[in-house]
Protein backbone atom coordinates (compact mmCIF):
# COMPACT_ATOMS: atom_id res chain seq x y z
CA UNK A 1 0.00 0.00 0.00
CA UNK A 2 1.39 3.76 -0.88
CA UNK A 3 1.52 6.28 1.96
CA UNK A 4 4.09 8.59 0.37
CA UNK A 5 2.65 11.68 -0.05
CA UNK A 6 4.71 14.04 -2.51
CA UNK A 7 2.54 16.70 -2.22
CA UNK A 8 1.33 18.87 1.53
CA UNK A 9 -0.55 22.22 2.13
CA UNK A 10 2.49 23.77 4.43
CA UNK A 11 0.59 26.56 7.19
CA UNK A 12 0.76 29.83 5.68
CA UNK A 13 3.65 31.96 7.84
CA UNK A 14 1.05 34.36 8.98
CA UNK A 15 -2.05 34.60 9.87
CA UNK A 16 -5.15 34.79 7.09
CA UNK A 17 -5.38 38.96 7.81
CA UNK A 18 -1.85 39.59 8.25
CA UNK A 19 -1.41 40.83 4.24
CA UNK A 20 -4.79 42.88 4.49
CA UNK A 21 -6.09 45.15 3.06
CA UNK A 22 -3.71 44.58 0.27
CA UNK A 23 -4.62 40.74 -0.13
CA UNK A 24 -7.88 40.19 2.42
CA UNK A 25 -8.59 37.20 4.76
CA UNK A 26 -11.53 36.80 1.39
CA UNK A 27 -8.86 35.88 -0.96
CA UNK A 28 -6.62 33.71 1.21
CA UNK A 29 -9.24 32.36 1.92
CA UNK A 30 -10.09 31.01 -2.01
CA UNK A 31 -6.28 31.28 -2.95
CA UNK A 32 -4.65 29.23 -0.17
CA UNK A 33 -7.80 27.41 0.77
CA UNK A 34 -9.26 26.26 -1.90
CA UNK A 35 -6.66 26.99 -5.33
CA UNK A 36 -3.71 26.10 -3.38
CA UNK A 37 -5.56 23.14 -1.89
CA UNK A 38 -6.80 21.57 -4.94
CA UNK A 39 -3.33 21.88 -6.88
CA UNK A 40 -1.96 19.70 -3.60
CA UNK A 41 -4.83 17.13 -3.56
CA UNK A 42 -5.22 16.73 -7.52
CA UNK A 43 -1.10 16.33 -7.85
CA UNK A 44 -1.42 13.88 -5.33
CA UNK A 45 -4.01 11.75 -6.92
CA UNK A 46 -2.33 11.94 -10.58
CA UNK A 47 1.15 10.96 -8.69
CA UNK A 48 -0.73 7.96 -6.93
CA UNK A 49 1.20 4.55 -7.77
CA UNK A 50 3.51 6.31 -10.89
CA UNK A 51 7.38 6.36 -10.54
CA UNK A 52 7.42 10.10 -9.77
CA UNK A 53 5.34 9.43 -5.92
CA UNK A 54 7.37 10.39 -3.07
CA UNK A 55 10.03 12.35 -5.02
CA UNK A 56 11.19 15.50 -4.43
CA UNK A 57 8.84 18.56 -5.89
CA UNK A 58 11.78 20.05 -8.09
CA UNK A 59 12.92 17.01 -9.60
CA UNK A 60 9.18 15.96 -10.45
CA UNK A 61 8.87 19.48 -12.37
CA UNK A 62 11.92 18.93 -14.22
CA UNK A 63 11.41 15.69 -15.25
CA UNK A 64 7.45 16.42 -16.57
CA UNK A 65 8.00 20.00 -18.17
CA UNK A 66 7.08 19.62 -21.94
CA UNK A 67 5.59 16.13 -21.69
CA UNK A 68 2.26 15.85 -23.32
CA UNK A 69 1.40 13.23 -21.53
CA UNK A 70 2.63 14.79 -18.47
CA UNK A 71 0.87 18.03 -18.30
CA UNK A 72 -1.34 17.32 -15.32
CA UNK A 73 0.93 16.54 -13.25
CA UNK A 74 3.20 19.23 -14.15
CA UNK A 75 0.78 21.70 -13.83
CA UNK A 76 -0.65 20.94 -10.51
CA UNK A 77 2.90 19.89 -8.76
CA UNK A 78 4.57 23.05 -10.10
CA UNK A 79 1.22 25.22 -9.27
CA UNK A 80 2.38 23.51 -5.68
CA UNK A 81 5.57 25.10 -5.45
CA UNK A 82 4.92 28.01 -6.75
CA UNK A 83 2.38 28.58 -4.27
CA UNK A 84 4.47 27.29 -1.07
CA UNK A 85 7.17 30.02 -3.04
CA UNK A 86 4.47 32.90 -3.48
CA UNK A 87 3.15 33.21 0.28
CA UNK A 88 7.28 32.63 1.16
CA UNK A 89 7.68 35.94 -1.28
CA UNK A 90 5.27 38.19 0.98
CA UNK A 91 5.17 39.24 5.35
CA UNK A 92 2.91 41.27 7.32
CA UNK A 93 5.28 45.12 7.20
CA UNK A 94 7.01 44.22 3.93
CA UNK A 95 7.85 46.04 0.55
CA UNK A 96 9.52 48.59 -0.37
CA UNK A 97 13.76 49.10 -1.19
CA UNK A 98 15.46 46.16 0.13
CA UNK A 99 19.08 46.75 2.01
CA UNK A 100 22.18 44.98 2.01
CA UNK A 101 23.41 42.43 0.15
CA UNK A 102 20.05 42.30 -2.14
CA UNK A 103 20.40 45.35 -2.83
CA UNK A 104 23.55 45.63 -3.87
CA UNK A 105 22.76 42.70 -6.52
CA UNK A 106 19.68 44.56 -7.48
CA UNK A 107 21.48 47.61 -8.11
CA UNK A 108 24.37 46.20 -10.14
CA UNK A 109 22.21 44.15 -12.17
CA UNK A 110 19.01 46.85 -12.81
CA UNK A 111 21.22 49.68 -12.23
CA UNK A 112 18.74 51.19 -9.32
CA UNK A 113 15.60 49.83 -7.60
CA UNK A 114 13.06 52.10 -9.40
CA UNK A 115 14.32 49.91 -12.79
CA UNK A 116 13.79 46.77 -11.03
CA UNK A 117 10.15 47.82 -9.95
CA UNK A 118 9.42 48.95 -13.76
CA UNK A 119 10.76 46.04 -15.22
CA UNK A 120 9.00 43.40 -12.84
CA UNK A 121 5.72 45.76 -13.46
CA UNK A 122 5.74 45.30 -16.77
CA UNK A 123 6.69 41.59 -16.18
CA UNK A 124 3.27 41.38 -14.55
CA UNK A 125 1.20 43.48 -16.33
CA UNK A 126 2.49 41.95 -19.86
CA UNK A 127 1.72 38.33 -18.95
CA UNK A 128 -0.87 37.65 -20.97
CA UNK A 129 -3.68 35.50 -19.23
CA UNK A 130 -2.69 33.26 -16.31
CA UNK A 131 0.89 33.04 -15.23
CA UNK A 132 3.76 34.74 -12.99
CA UNK A 133 6.65 37.25 -12.41
CA UNK A 134 9.95 36.33 -10.90
CA UNK A 135 12.80 37.71 -9.94
CA UNK A 136 15.84 35.59 -10.37
CA UNK A 137 19.71 34.20 -10.76
CA UNK A 138 21.16 33.17 -13.37
CA UNK A 139 25.16 33.02 -14.21
CA UNK A 140 25.63 35.10 -11.31
CA UNK A 141 22.79 38.35 -12.26
CA UNK A 142 19.64 39.06 -11.48
CA UNK A 143 16.79 39.08 -14.16
CA UNK A 144 13.32 39.65 -13.80
CA UNK A 145 11.39 37.06 -15.87
CA UNK A 146 7.59 35.91 -16.76
CA UNK A 147 5.98 32.83 -17.31
CA UNK A 148 2.78 31.34 -18.00
CA UNK A 149 0.02 29.29 -16.35
CA UNK A 150 2.14 26.61 -14.37
CA UNK A 151 5.86 27.40 -15.63
CA UNK A 152 8.09 28.34 -13.72
CA UNK A 153 12.45 29.21 -13.58
CA UNK A 154 13.36 26.05 -12.16
CA UNK A 155 12.69 24.53 -15.77
CA UNK A 156 14.82 27.32 -17.45
CA UNK A 157 17.76 26.23 -14.80
CA UNK A 158 17.33 29.80 -13.10
CA UNK A 159 17.30 30.12 -9.71
CA UNK A 160 14.19 32.18 -8.22
CA UNK A 161 14.06 34.29 -5.54
CA UNK A 162 11.01 35.94 -5.30
CA UNK A 163 7.43 36.09 -7.21
CA UNK A 164 3.96 37.39 -7.64
CA UNK A 165 1.63 35.38 -8.87
CA UNK A 166 -0.57 37.17 -11.43
CA UNK A 167 -3.74 34.85 -11.90
CA UNK A 168 -6.79 36.49 -11.54
CA UNK A 169 -8.07 34.15 -8.23
CA UNK A 170 -4.82 36.02 -6.92
CA UNK A 171 -6.40 39.87 -6.31
CA UNK A 172 -9.55 40.34 -8.40
CA UNK A 173 -11.62 40.20 -4.73
CA UNK A 174 -9.67 42.55 -3.97
CA UNK A 175 -8.68 44.97 -6.91
CA UNK A 176 -11.08 43.37 -9.95
CA UNK A 177 -9.14 44.16 -12.77
CA UNK A 178 -6.51 46.27 -11.82
CA UNK A 179 -3.73 44.08 -12.02
CA UNK A 180 -1.44 46.94 -12.02
CA UNK A 181 -3.09 48.00 -8.43
CA UNK A 182 -2.28 44.71 -7.13
CA UNK A 183 1.71 44.84 -8.39
CA UNK A 184 1.84 48.31 -7.36
CA UNK A 185 0.70 47.17 -3.81
CA UNK A 186 2.62 44.11 -3.23
CA UNK A 187 6.10 45.70 -4.17
CA UNK A 188 5.45 48.83 -1.67
CA UNK A 189 3.50 46.87 1.35
CA UNK A 190 4.16 42.88 0.88
CA UNK A 191 7.47 41.92 -0.81
CA UNK A 192 9.40 39.93 1.62
CA UNK A 193 13.66 40.62 0.80
CA UNK A 194 14.86 38.64 3.63
CA UNK A 195 13.43 35.34 1.86
CA UNK A 196 14.96 36.83 -1.59
CA UNK A 197 18.18 37.66 0.08
CA UNK A 198 18.41 33.95 1.75
CA UNK A 199 17.42 32.09 -1.58
CA UNK A 200 20.74 33.80 -3.07
CA UNK A 201 22.46 30.81 -0.99
MN1 LIG B 1 -2.48 31.32 -7.40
Amino acid sequence: MSTVMTLSLPPLPYADSALDPVISANTIGFHYGKHHKAYVDNGNKLLAGTDLEGRPMAEIIKATYGKADKAGVFNNVAQVWNHDFYWLSMRPGGGGAPKGRIADQINSSFGSYDTFKTELSQAAMTQFGSGWAWLVSEGGKLKVTKTPNAENPLVHGQTPLLTIDVWEHAYYLDFQNRRADYVSAWLDKLVNWDFAEKNLG
